[in-house]
């Protein structure tokens, strides 16, 4: 059967991170391969938020798999898809369908609640042979990560290869439970991994020069990701990679070692915040001394942090985001990242706020880390946007860091001021909606669901 994968884009223009922002999700890259190599003739396209003709898909069954973010522009790809062919079938997945199965299903023939990998040849079969009863189809978490086949990164049709870096998943959830996160509620606390073996495998088959690992959490089994650094040294695998990983990563002086020798030039760790407060309610087990320690001996080791800070918790005042900017120029984070507190589908904050009635808007458009959508307890959520709006641009607008950040990407600089300029544009209009939000004050609390 001819299938094709969407991944659809974020309506909104996110705060550019240069080679981060260019690599493709591997949830649908995982599920193409398996279908392709059971012999369908199978497609990906990264959607880059241009109009999308129907007719490019081309295909029997269209598969698409979304985040909260971008769950609006994949409804409205299948809604003219659905019009073009109505007798063709559109399948949704991912993260927000698994919390939202309903709504998704108002734009589909049939959703996956949770992970897919396991059932999706099935499920492609009782299609095509018309023996597909059910139309909400419950997933199941793939046990043996050594089973999935390697991506396939040239089923992406719209992208040049080799990408920036090579993407690779080594685990799937995440033993910590931070109340912000929806990692655990989708993919389990139970931390499920590949063997270092199957990964070096994967490291030596492709030919790029750079990795990013994907994991939540590269490092939640230390033991674990020391062997599959041994394993890479056995190979002489020393290409610069980056992952994302907890702090605590720095308390182990033999993994130390390791990422050293290995070549790990960039850890993209969630500080989320200085408050020690904010760290409790964010259950996030981090201490700012602690913290300040990590950084420190990441720098000794020569590793660029890009360190990821979260505003708007009940304990955070505006206060806090001014500190935030002295504390990253005082322990010199390479790239910092600013983000609004969102209440994600699916993770413990979502259900707090809801239950108690302080979430305004449910556009998913919006819930992207980068708009205020709840009245956050100690600030108004203008003052709240405007901060972080203002902190992004004391960062990166005319500073020594928005000129390394640029030079490093020299070749798509004018690209990356473009989207700056719509990112304050876009925003600029939200502080006026939130400012008719804050005057609407708490008593009404209805919630909006479109700008106006
Ligand atoms: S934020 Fe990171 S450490 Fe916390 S639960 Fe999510 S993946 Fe795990």
């Amino acid at each position: 059967m001819k299938i094709t994968f969407v991944e659809p884009s974020s309506i909104f223009e996110g705060f550019s991170f240069g080679w981060l922002n260019k690599l493709p999700l591997l949830g649908t890259l995982y599920l193409g391969t398996i279908l392709k190599n059971r012999g369908h003739d199978v497609k990906i396209i990264k959607d880059d938020g241009k109009r999308i003709d129907p007719e490019q898909l081309d295909c029997d069954i269209l598969c698409i798999s979304s985040m909260t973010s971008t769950t609006r522009r994949g409804y409205a790809i299948a809604d003219a898809f659905k019009q073009k062919y109505p007798e063709r079938k559109v399948l949704i997945g991912g993260v927000h369908a698994t919390f939202f199965p309903n709504e998704a299903l108002s734009h589909a023939d049939y959703v996956v609640v949770g992970e897919a990998d396991p059932i999706i040849d099935t499920v492609v079969s009782r299609i095509k042979n018309k023996k597909l009863k059910s139309k909400l189809i419950k997933g199941k978490p793939c046990e043996d990560l050594d089973s999935l086949p390697f991506p396939d990164l040239s089923l992406i049709q719209n992208i040049k290869l080799p990408l920036p870096r090579t993407p690779i998943s080594t685990s799937r959830g995440c033993p910590f439970n931070c109340s912000f996160c929806s990692v655990t509620k989708m993919f389990g606390r139970k931390y499920r991994f590949r063997t270092p073996e199957n990964v070096v495998e994967e490291i030596l088959s492709r030919k790029n020069k750079r990795i990013f690992f994907y994991d939540d959490n590269f490092a939640a089994s230390r033991e674990r990701t020391k062997k599959i650094l041994k394993g890479m040294l056995e190979y002489n695998i020393t290409v610069p990679w980056a992952a994302q990983a907890r702090l605590d990563v720095a308390y182990d002086d033999e993994l130390m070692n390791l990422f050293s020798k290995t070549n790990c030039n960039y850890l993209c760790v969630g500080i989320e915040s200085i408050n020690p407060k904010s760290l409790k309610e964010y259950n996030k087990h981090q201490d700012v001394g602690l913290i300040k320690k990590a950084i420190r001996k990441l720098h000794d080791y020569g590793i660029k942090i890009h360190g990821m800070f979260v505003f708007g918790a009940d304990n955070d005042d505006k206060k806090i985001i001014d500190k935030t900017i002295e504390f990253c120029d005082e322990m010199n984070i390479d790239s910092p990242q600013f983000s609004i507190l969102t209440p994600l589908p699916g993770s413990d904050l979502y259900h707090k706020l809801d239950a108690k009635g302080r979430i305004f808007t449910k556009n998913w458009d919006l819930y992207d880390l980068n708009h205020v959508v709840f009245r956050p307890k100690r600030m108004s959520a203008y003052d709240l946007q405007m901060k972080v709006v203002e902190a992004i641009k004391k960062n990166y607008w005319l500073t020594k860091r928005g000129f390394a950040f640029l030079f490093q990407n020299f070749k798509t600089c004018i690209s990356i001021i473009k989207k700056g300029l719509k990112w304050w544009y876009d925003h600029r209009a939200y502080l006026r909606f939130l400012e008719k939000i804050d005057k609407r004050g708490t008593r009404n609390k209805n919630i909006v669901n479109n700008l106006n």
